[in-house]
């Protein structure tokens, strides 16, 4: 059982350099209010389904559509994020928030996890030591001690699932239909902020599940050869291409042969 103490120093450290997930609803905002929005997407392939006790199973289900790589069934994965280097465009220079009463989810849980399997461990953040090194309890048994933060990941847990069709439909109405396999990297699309605004709202008043055809891109030869056997439609895209979209591989590219790309 992991108990952590955790006082929060106002570094601002955990407010550069991000890919900050928002809700559907968080990404109209931050769009409405003048910010770049990104488009990260991932697939698993999804061929049997899980048994129902699997939690994990049911947890990437409950984030994911269904729909079809070529002949291979998959399930694709949505995050809409703020992306910035630096700094966030609201962090102030005294390093408070810009946008305190509305800022996202996300940062009202820093630094604790969203994904219930993920253990929350001090080196993968951004806090200092000294930070870990307060009295105050954040977390005893596993179980986060603050019940605002307890409380905002229990809704964007909820605003996750719900938000899965609206996505879905955005990426029909943005003509997005290209992905990572899950857990080697991801499919950035970047829509214009304009564009992207549009299709977000057009998604709530139509949020129909989409039929569509994916294209599963990858930086592996071998993941490439496999999904070519398989019948699915993949595509060799190296990693950190510019363009308006980007491949953001977890590993380091590994080129096909000609024949097989
Ligand atoms: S919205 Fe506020 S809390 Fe969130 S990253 Fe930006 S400055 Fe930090
Ligand atoms: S990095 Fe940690 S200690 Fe620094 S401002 Fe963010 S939450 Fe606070």
């Amino acid at each position: 059982m992991t108990n952590l103490n955790f006082n929060c120093v106002q570094c601002g450290k955990c407010c550069h350099d991000l890919k900050l997930p928002l809700t559907h609803a968080e990404a109209i905002a931050w769009l409405r209010r003048g910010g770049t929005v990104e488009v990260l997407c991932e697939a698993i392939p999804w061929v049997t389904e899980p048994d129902a006790a699997d939690a994990q199973a049911t947890h990437k289900r409950q984030r994911s559509f269904p729909t079809q790589s070529g002949n291979l069934s998959i399930r694709v994965i949505v995050v809409l994020a703020a992306g910035f280097a630096g700094p966030c465009p609201y962090l102030t220079e005294e390093r408070r928030c810009g946008i305190y009463v509305d800022r996202p989810h996300v940062c009202r849980i820093y630094p604790a996890e969203v994904n219930p399997f993920i253990a929350l461990a001090p080196t993968s953040k951004k806090c200092p030591p000294e930070a870990w090194e307060s009295s105050m309890p954040f977390m005893r048994d596993n179980k986060i001690v603050d019940a605002q933060i307890q409380l905002h990941t229990t809704l964007l847990r909820h605003e996750d699932q719900l938000d899965v069709p609206l996505k879905a439909r955005a990426c029909q109405l943005l003509g997005i239909q290209s992905a990572s396999i899950a857990n080697e990297g991801f499919m950035l699309h970047r829509p214009s902020n304009a564009t992207l605004l549009a299709a977000l709202e057009a998604s709530l008043i139509d949020s129909d599940a989409p039929g569509s055809d994916w294209e599963l891109a990858t930086n592996q030869s071998a993941t490439l050869s496999v999904l070519h056997q398989v019948g699915a439609r993949p595509v060799y895209i190296a990693s950190n291409a510019e363009g308006a979209s980007q491949y953001l591989g977890f590993r380091p590219d590994s080129p096909p042969d000609a024949a097989i790309a």
